[in-house]
């Protein structure tokens, strides 16, 4: 039976577990421990994407800066009072405010819109603008910010290093950052890309086992989807070789292993079922993130007319749909399930140890 404290090599078989049986097991404790640990309850994020613009070139992401093709679009801070508004409106605790990497949204100017958030509405503030300094991510969390979303996207130095160029030689990776904004005080949240060309099972579950020896508060993982306009996706970059057998596969089973796996190393944490998932399977890809671990999910309150532009990968589930819509649709849909949408801000819920 799949255990909090199992050791590596065992996270590593149940991700090469194929027997129909064995994954019955592995779902069921995975639903089971969600449930024990954190609830029915469903914590609704409002997600707000308030930059296009990326000084990054991640091999793997649309929104790289080097990708010509993408219009770029920066939310005025009235257009993000108004996305934290609706948010809070429709019910929800959290807004999260994701960008690329752009030096354009400065310390202080973020540090007064987090400001005014919490001066208006009753919201926490959840960031992922991407791996700024210290002195920002500082600044921020006394403003008011609460969480930090910055997924490590792999803990293999050499493929991190194949997928991720640095800005700068030597600079310090996302986990070191991770452990920053665990010192200042934030949740911390960090996550992976399931499937990446060049990963391994026994990579996937070195990511599994650091998920609970850094002790997160959020984890999102999802599927890898190849983007034609980034060097990953059109095959413009090589993947790292491996022996026969030992790629990962980006598909909804391996990923729904992940999370249950997530689920069951780290019981009180907070899980997305993440919108990679819900992409690769439109019909059901959200209710099996939740079925299977999950216990968050992180609807769109972005602008419509920005949708379409903020293209990390192709096919984004959800992009059309307006966030009153989605409202409407969730109670019912958790009601199915069982399940039922959050009260307050859902924040992580420490378990007695
Ligand atoms: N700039 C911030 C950062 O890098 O953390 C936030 C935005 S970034 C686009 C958010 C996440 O999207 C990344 O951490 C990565 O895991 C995911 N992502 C990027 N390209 C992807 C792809 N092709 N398939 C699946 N997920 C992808």
């Amino acid at each position: 039976m799949p255990a909090p404290d199992m050791p590596r090599p065992d996270i590593e078989a149940w991700l090469r577990a194929d027997d129909p049986e064995r994954l019955r097991e592995l779902w069921r404790v995975a639903d089971e421990t969600r449930r024990d640990y954190v609830g029915d309850e469903v914590h609704v994020r409002g997600l707000l994407a308030i930059s296009h613009h990326c000084v990054r070139s991640c091999a793997y992401c649309g929104l790289r800066g080097g990708n010509a093709k993408l219009p770029r679009y920066r939310l005025s801070a009235e257009e993000i009072l108004e996305g934290a508004r609706l948010t809070a409106g429709l019910g929800w605790g959290t807004v999260v405010m994701q960008a690329g990497e752009d030096y354009a949204i400065t310390r202080e100017w973020m540090a007064d819109v987090i400001r005014e958030i919490r001066r208006e509405t009753p919201l926490a503030v959840t960031l992922s603008l991407g791996e700024r300094p210290y002195e920002d991510f500082a600044a921020w969390r006394e403003a008011g910010a609460d969480r930090y979303l910055l997924r490590f996207e792999t803990s293999d130095p050499e493929l991190y290093a194949h997928i991720h160029p640095p800005l700068k030689p030597g600079e310090p990776n996302r986990i070191e950052r991770l452990r920053w904004l665990q010192e200042l005080g934030y949740e911390a949240g960090g996550g992976v890309m399931i499937g990446i060309p060049g990963q391994s099972y026994t990579m996937l579950a070195r990511d599994i086992a650091l998920f609970r020896e850094m002790d997160l508060d959020m984890i999102g993982v999802g599927p890898y989807i190849p983007n034609p306009d980034a060097p990953m996706g059109c095959a413009e970059l090589e993947a790292l070789e491996l022996p026969p057998g030992e790629q990962v596969p980006a598909d909804e089973t391996m990923a729904c292993k992940v999370v249950a796996l997530t689920r069951i190393v780290r019981p009180d944490a907070n899980l997305p079922s993440t919108t990679a998932l819900a992409t690769i399977n439109k019909a059901s890809g959200r209710q099996l993130g939740l079925e299977r671990g999950g216990n968050v999910i992180m609807p769109n309150v972005t602008p419509p007319k920005y949708r379409e532009m903020y293209r990390i990968y192709p096919g984004k589930s959800g992009y059309r749909e307006t966030a009153e819509a989605t409202a409407g649709n969730l109670r019912e849909f958790l009601a199915k399930m069982g399940r039922r949408v959050g009260e307050g801000q859902g924040g992580r819920k420490r378990a007695p140890r």
